[in-house]
């Protein structure tokens, strides 16, 4: 008799020792408040890291020298080229039928207003799409008015389809001959912050000046509407192109002990929007994967095979760009090849309840991917079906072929907070900022330490 082997050669399987070494490393992470105190001081002693500001620039130096305290093998940064853009003024006030102040904010790289602002009459849209239906050049002398509500649900899945009127909106309300695009903000609550985000522009302007209101807001001008007013509201916004401006990737890597080439990435994105501190978005996938690899090499009786490369991304809210110039450079220079797997923390500080895997997982890893499910169980993970980039910042890699995963957060109440003033420390629970230490300290050490291949 010959001992049991899985019946396909090429399927390695996960020793007993790399499984129990995971599981003291969880046991132990499930009380280690590393990845809060992490963001603590991010959010505290840096604050909003908005590309093109002091804050950012504050931010990037606060990464290097806390990966350096918290005793990476190796800190760098790379530059990554972009245009910035930065806001000013921003206000807004209903002239009639009575005067009120509303609160709004511009959108990413919407453009300005005339100075002093300008006056017109609101048209209501239910949706992009009626906006759509409308006849081209019907709303000269007007400002479009798109009122959809973001639906909430744990996934984020109402998201993207809301979505629309605030990345492509400005360009259809210039379409329509509409002065300015004034949207219901992409979010949940009912708190009156304006949500900002991006704009489907790269760099300049947007085809005209491009605001959301916060909900509160919307709803009052719908109510008038309702009553058969016509409001005419005042836009001031003020914003500025830098022009090009650098930012950076940052890098902090726990070095593999037999594969240092072969690297693992995990990370979240140093840049957030400049209205709260960047909490949530994404200060806590910035201390989760910080946390993670530092845990991991404090923690392990042994360190891992392979490298645990951490990226810190620069300027992911503006479109991905330094995402996108990582993967250009490892397709150019074919260090694409070395990268085992990946995944990114970027969906708030809520607790992960689901492990997904992309389609580029080899079937003969798949029960790697379900070993650490099962070792999540605790924690309360189950393993889910479906595909995955694996977070925002692995989109350029994972379209290059790397495999992800995707650590499914509890998103409940990530909308409420999402880019708005709102998103701060304090709407962080830190036994959730544990649970995901522990979740993340599973995957990436056994992703390090596994010896097959995940391609
Ligand atoms: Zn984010």
């Amino acid at each position: 008799m010959t001992a049991p082997t899985f019946a396909n050669e090429s399927i390695v399987p996960v020793s007993k020792e790399t499984k129990d070494i995971a599981i003291s490393l969880r046991d132990k992470a499930i009380n280690d408040d590393s990845a809060y105190e992490i963001l603590k001081s991010l959010t505290t002693e840096v604050g909003a890291r908005h590309p093109g500001t002091p804050g950012e620039k504050a931010g990037i130096e606060w990464a290097v020298s806390k990966l350096k305290a918290l005793g990476f093998d190796k800190v760098y940064t790379e530059d990554v080229e972009m245009n910035g853009w930065i806001r000013g003024l921003e206000t807004a006030e209903i002239l009639l039928p009575s005067y009120q102040k509303m609160v709004i904010t511009a959108l990413g790289r919407s453009k300005s207003t005339p100075e002093g602002g300008l006056e017109a009459e609101i048209v209501h849209f239910k949706s992009y799409a009626d906006l759509e239906k409308a006849a081209d050049g019907s709303l000269k002398g007007k400002i479009a008015f798109i009122s959809n509500r973001m639906q909430g649900f744990k996934d984020g899945s109402g998201y993207g389809p809301a979505n629309i009127a605030r990345s492509k909106g400005h360009e259809l309300a210039a379409q329509k001959g509409a002065e300015a695009l004034l949207i219901r903000s992409i979010g949940t609550d009912d708190h009156r912050n304006p949500h900002t985000g991006a704009t489907n522009v790269a760099m300049g302007y947007t085809a005209v000046p491009a605001v959301a209101l916060s909900n509160p807001d919307a709803d009052q001008l719908v109510r008038l509407m309702d009553y058969g007013h016509i409001p005419k509201i005042r836009l001031n916004i003020q914003t500025k192109d830098l022009g090009p401006i650098v930012t950076k990737n940052v890098f902090g890597e726990i070095t593999g002990r037999e594969l240092p080439n072969e690297v693992v990435v995990i990370g979240g994105h140093l840049d957030s929007w400049d209205l709260g501190t960047g909490a949530v978005d994404d200060g806590a996938g910035v201390a989760i994967a910080m946390a993670t690899a530092a845990f991991i090499k404090d923690n392990a009786i042994i360190r891992p095979r392979r490298t645990i490369r951490v990226i810190l991304w620069g300027a992911e809210e503006l479109g991905l760009i330094g995402a996108r110039a990582y993967a250009k450079a490892r397709q150019d220079d074919g260090s694409i090849a070395n990268h085992v797997i990946g995944s990114e923390s970027d969906f708030g500080a809520g607790p992960v309840y689901g492990l997904q895997s992309s389609s580029n997982v080899s079937p003969n890893a798949i029960h790697v991917i379900d070993t650490m499910a099962g070792l999540m169980g605790k924690l309360g993970v189950s393993r889910r079906s479906g595909n995955t980039t694996g977070g925002p910042d692995m989109i350029p890699l994972s379209a290059l072929g790397v495999p992800a995963l995707n650590l499914m957060q509890d998103g409940t109440d990530y909308f409420d907070l999402h880019h708005t003033p709102d998103d701060t420390f304090d709407k962080v629970n830190p036994e959730h900022m544990r649970q995901n230490l522990a979740v993340w300290t599973v995957f990436a050490f056994i992703a390090a330490e596994w010896p097959g291949s995940f391609k």
